[in-house]
């Protein structure tokens, strides 16, 4: 059993965050989070973890917090996540994804924390020559997100070289589901990915569900994406702590996918299964710069930190992503 660790979770109120918080709590490590609430909710903080509104940015604060929580490592998860934003407001991006993050590494250094867990994605792969993508085919992201992720990942990179640090970057596939046990799950207003946009019909929330494009090069000629239940994501941040602490020396960039996918009707599919309902499906044009298929290739995670995926079954994933969505309105208001 490794040492119980006081990881610090920015962004833990956050949809995925907050599974990283629930998963190092199961794990017997002690998560403090530190969240500026813009897109996140306080009330997803299980009762007794210490929370610090504030921002990434802020380095007294955070220097603060480096300090008296006796942090170990980081777990990065803040910054913003919409692909089509980030093309209408690129310096958004680059100032709350890389430049505060920037902010963030120094702070880190500066506060003697040797260890961090990079929140990175597979939009800093842009359209793959070929699939499934592995880690070290070329990374040529087609939107400012994955660029200003990518940025960050070579910061980690140099600084991992410089200083007495290291770092794990997980490249994110396509994030869903909820907590199977209720907890937290994508709570996330105006969201605009697929499984949450379908979940939302299935309860009434919207009147159809678009499908982007039609004549992709795929089997049924609509997108294919790797989902990953965001709990077995959460878990694979937890061993990744795990094993940097272990091994000081060694810093991973590693795909976060099961490597297999689903096209867009397959998902839709497997909600109408779930509900037995029937979703109004609305044929629609392509959405700029989606490949046709992203698809991990997940064995450098597997091999090098043993982690098995527990919940690779796209029915279970819309099961509980469907029994969070119901339990969301009720929480809200709380
Ligand atoms: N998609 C869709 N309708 C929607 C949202 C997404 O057809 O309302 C498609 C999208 O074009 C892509 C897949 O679903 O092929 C996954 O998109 P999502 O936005 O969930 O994640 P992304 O892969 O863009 O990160």
């Amino acid at each position: 059993m490794t040492e119980k660790l006081n990881v610090l979770v920015t962004g833990g109120a956050g949809y995925i965050g907050s599974h990283a918080v629930l998963a190092l709590l199961d794990s017997g490590h002690r998560p403090v989070v530190i969240d500026n609430l813009v897109t996140g909710f306080r009330w997803v903080i299980p009762d007794g973890v210490a929370f610090y509104e504030g921002d990434i940015e802020d380095q007294a604060l955070f220097a603060k917090i480096l300090a008296d929580e006796a942090i170990d490592a980081v777990m990065h998860f803040a910054g913003s996540i919409v692909v089509p934003e980030s093309v209408e407001n690129p310096l958004k991006y680059y100032h709350n994804n890389t430049a505060k993050t920037r902010a963030l590494i120094e702070a880190v250094v500066a506060g003697g924390v040797r260890h961090m867990i990079f929140s990175s994605t597979a939009a800093t792969y842009g359209i793959p020559q070929s699939s499934p993508v592995r880690e070290d085919m070329p990374t040529l992201p087609i939107n400012p997100y994955g660029t200003s992720k990518l940025m960050t990942e070579f910061m980690l990179r140099d600084v991992a070289a410089a200083h007495d640090f290291n770092y794990c970057a997980l490249r994110y596939f396509n994030v869903a589901g909820a907590d199977p046990e209720g907890r937290s799950g994508q709570s996330t207003v105006g969201a605009t990915h697929l499984i949450k946009i379908g979940v939302e019909a299935a309860l009434g929330k919207r009147e159809s569900v678009s499908v982007f494009g039609t004549d992709y090069a795929t089997e049924d000629g609509t997108g294919v994406r790797d989902y990953i239940h965001v709990s077995d994501l959460a878990a694979a941040h937890v061993i990744a702590l795990e094993a940097l602490v272990a091994d000081p020396e060694t810093s991973h960039t590693l795909n976060c996918g099961y490597g297999h996918g689903y096209s867009v009707m397959q998902v839709l599919d497997a909600i109408d299964r779930v509900t037995n309902k029937k979703l109004v499906r609305k044929m629609e044009g392509r959405r700029a710069g989606d490949p046709d298929s992203l698809i991990s290739d997940n064995s450098a995670i597997k091999a090098r930190f043993g982690w098995q995926p527990r919940y690779d079954d796209l029915d279970k994933i819309v099961r509980h992503a469907l029994a969070w969505e119901r339990q969301l309105d009720e929480r809200r208001g709380s």
